[in-house]
């Protein structure tokens, strides 16, 4: 009387669902499926621009709370 343990399969699916390809490379947030691997259409402006211009510079109107969550903080001098 053994039943087949769902309950394993059903929590891995769910998981694979909710982080499918890792997260946004600009804000690193949960990347939306129509601007892949983006979360929004401006991440991927900024990423844009950045080949573009052909350096890495953070754009004015990001927001600068989604600095210091994943992002190494920058070079500051200690005092
Ligand atoms: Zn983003």
């Amino acid at each position: 009387m053994t039943k087949p343990d769902k309950t394993t399969d059903d929590a891995t699916a769910r998981d694979k669902a909710e982080a499918p390809t890792g997260s946004c490379p600009i804000c690193k947030r949960a990347p939306e499926a129509a601007y892949r691997p983006f979360c929004s259409k401006r991440c991927a402006n900024v990423d844009l621009s950045r080949w573009l211009s052909g350096n890495y510079v953070i754009p004015g109107d990001e927001p600068a709370d989604t600095w210091d969550e994943d992002t190494p903080t920058p070079p500051q001098y200690e005092h």
